[in-house]
């Protein structure tokens, strides 16, 4: 395992921020986020992201991660749309078709019609909409789109979080692999064609393509078997197997067999 050399504080004069002023920020920046800061909170806070380029890089990698996930959340709801009014046409094309002999034919090529416009659909479709949860202890809380996970197996689609609660372990499975969500872990389903999600918190193991959006990166794996961890102090990301790539804004690097590497949210905030 390698661990990089922790980056000194610069040295603290009478306008330089504190380590204690950054953990402030970014108390204030999930504040922020979450809505309901208070004004003089705000100015504060604003003041600090002047002074400070680590907490203004955390702060905009934030943004950019709530828009993605805004985005995905539209995305969903655009699908789902779609699918809704799939459905009426299917079965008013199906009404249709039972309404006497005359319009029989009619109604069997009306019917037809949407079967073979979702034929086309499937040709161009990029893959499985849905990934499959699995829980795997039986007596331990799984939560999948903030409801608990009563049968063995469920169904997550883009849009939705997948979260085990206190030692609840869960598994995703995809077809490009399989991902395993360790105890208190939470994560959000970006795309289930692509194997994106992203880890909030908690460790996943996963074998396979998948792409895991991280706070402050991406970790994309290709054929690969590894483990990423996300605690309140950073980043651990080891590779078993294949290769890893983990990148952000501010650049890549590889993670190969058998390496691992351990990034504190300084490390994080500066890039690979
Ligand atoms: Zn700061």
């Amino acid at each position: 395992m390698e661990e990089r050399p922790s980056k000194e504080l610069p040295a603290t004069s009478q306008d330089a921020p504190t380590g204690r002023d950054c953990e402030e920020a970014r108390v204030l920046l999930s504040q922020f986020v979450h809505g309901g800061m208070k004004r003089s909170a705000d100015r504060r806070f604003r003041q600090h992201l002047t002074r400070c380029p680590t907490c203004r890089d955390v702060y905009r990698e934030t943004l950019a991660s709530a828009a993605r996930l805004g985005r995905a959340l539209r995305d969903a709801r655009e699908e789902e749309a779609r699918e809704r009014r799939r459905h009426d046409q299917r079965k008013a094309a199906l009404q249709a078709g039972v309404r006497g002999p005359r319009s029989r034919l009619f109604g069997l090529r009306l019917a037809l019609l949407p079967a073979l416009v979702a034929f086309v659909w499937t040709q161009f479709d990029r893959g499985p909409t849905a990934l499959e949860v699995v829980a795997l202890e039986g007596r331990a809380a799984v939560l999948v789109a903030g409801d608990r996970l009563e049968e063995e197996t469920a169904e997550i689609v883009a849009g939705q979080w997948c979260q085990t609660l206190g030692p609840g372990r869960a598994r995703l499975d995809a077809s490009q692999g399989r991902l395993w969500l360790g105890a208190n872990t939470q994560l959000f389903l970006e795309e289930a064609e692509g194997g994106a999600v992203r880890l909030q918190s908690g460790e996943v193991e996963f074998e396979g393509d998948w792409r895991v959006v991280l706070q402050l990166g991406v970790v994309q794996a290709r054929e690969a078997r590894g483990r990423i961890r996300v605690g309140r102090e950073g980043v651990q990301i080891d590779c078993e197997e294949g290769a890893l790539r983990w990148g952000n804004s501010r650049g890549e690097r590889d993670i190969v067999a058998g390496e691992g590497i351990q990034l504190g949210l300084r490390d994080l905030a500066q890039g690979p």
